[in-house]
């Protein structure tokens, strides 16, 4: 059970301690504090945790401070859409919002190489009207041989640019917890010029203990990945690992399944499953349509494979597209068979705006048939 508080409660105030006394009578209950400072308002929730089946939802409404109750099932706790739930589904980070009813594009290096593709790059987006990008500084490699990401060293250039082009946010993957520290410090030494979202990779979904430290830091929000070979139920019940420490800064990341029902792409593309995410979860769902289908193949029409997929995470309402682009793929160091071009970039963008006025149509086209 969440006990929702009226906006702004303080801890010190009587109210609040009168409902910790009375909270604290609860036998076999114990109680988990949640505080979301927001920029207009502090939101306090209290998790009930045990046998919650004998309060009613009525008497507790009741207490001091208690401004609604939300009866969780136990799925995703924290993360969850439960019966009369009004909680967010979006969040403010620096400056972007990123909701279950907003779009935002991602495109950007799959590993950052140079510092002048990492410009070219930025340029690029700034030159189209974006705020965000991916640059991967550490990457998971199959062999321990290939290149592994340039690590903390590139971290200072790469954001050093993205203030020099008015990126907010750059989504970056990390694999261990010192990539956490070297990321704050880096942003420190560049004055902050940008944001984060860090991103945890398909391969380290159920990496639970990177989560846990990951949930535990409410600084940077989170990108998960579904994990590629395991459920959707266990994949989300990861997410609710950063979720149940803390960070309610996540967004869920579809990037295709590893089978080979899936050929002739590299993963089995899984868009479909956006707006199953977004109905038993309050969570943003993103598209990695690079991931997924892992080449430039196109269909006869002229559209590339990856388009194509993109489109159809969008019409089926995706909030945030993960896309690999580089300014001369055949001298990646990962992932370049898959990555657009930067000259495709303003037709990438518009294809995506054709798909949302798709998506906004259907949405106006439901909501009349519901009034019927
Ligand atoms: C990536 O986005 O660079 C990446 C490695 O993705 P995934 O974890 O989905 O393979
Ligand atoms: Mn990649």
């Amino acid at each position: 059970m969440i006990l929702i508080l009226v906006p702004n409660t303080r801890p010190e105030s009587p109210e609040y301690k009168q409902l910790m006394a009375h909270l604290a009578n609860f036998t076999g209950i114990s109680t988990r504090v949640h505080t979301e400072v927001g920029i207009e308002q502090t939101l306090t929730e209290i998790y009930l945790i045990g046998n919650t089946k004998v309060l009613s939802i009525e008497d507790v409404s009741c207490l001091p401070c208690v401004d609604s109750v939300v009866r969780v099932s136990e799925e995703y706790r924290v993360l969850g859409r439960h019966k009369n739930d009004d909680r967010a589904t979006y969040f403010e980070y620096n400056g972007v919002r990123f909701g279950q009813d907003t779009l935002n594009v991602f495109a950007g290096l799959c590993a950052v190489d140079t510092i002048e593709h990492v410009e070219m790059m930025m340029k690029a987006l700034r030159e189209h009207g974006q705020v965000c990008t991916r640059m991967g500084a550490y990457k998971p490699r199959t062999s321990p041989y290939a290149f592994q990401g340039h690590g903390k060293t590139c971290l200072p250039y790469v954001f050093d640019m993205a203030g020099k082009y008015g990126i907010k946010v750059i989504a970056m993957e990390i694999t261990h917890e010192s990539h956490l520290e070297e990321i704050r410090n880096a942003l420190y030494q560049t004055g902050s010029a940008t944001g984060v979202m860090l991103q945890i990779g398909t391969r380290n979904t159920q990496n639970f203990e990177l989560l846990k430290i990951v949930g535990r830091q409410q600084n940077f929000p989170v990108l998960i990945k579904r994990g590629f070979g395991i459920t959707l139920d266990e994949s989300l019940n990861a997410a609710e690992y950063l979720a149940s420490e803390g960070n309610r800064k996540v967004i869920f990341g579809l990037r295709g399944m590893k089978t080979n029902m899936g050929d002739p792409h590299r993963n089995f593309v899984d868009f479909s499953h956006v707006p199953a995410v977004k109905r038993l979860t309050r969570m943003p769902v993103c598209i990695d349509p690079s991931h997924s289908v892992g080449t430039r193949a196109s269909s006869p029409e002229g559209i590339l494979d990856i388009m194509h997929v993109t489109a159809q995470g969008i019409v089926a309402g995706a909030n945030m597209v993960l896309v690999d682009f580089h300014p001369a793929p055949s001298n990646a160091l990962v992932d370049g068979p898959q990555a657009l071009l930067i000259k495709e970039l303003p037709q990438f963008l518009e294809d995506i705006q054709i798909a949302r006025e798709a998506y906004e149509k259907r949405t106006l086209l439901a909501e009349r048939y519901r009034e019927i």
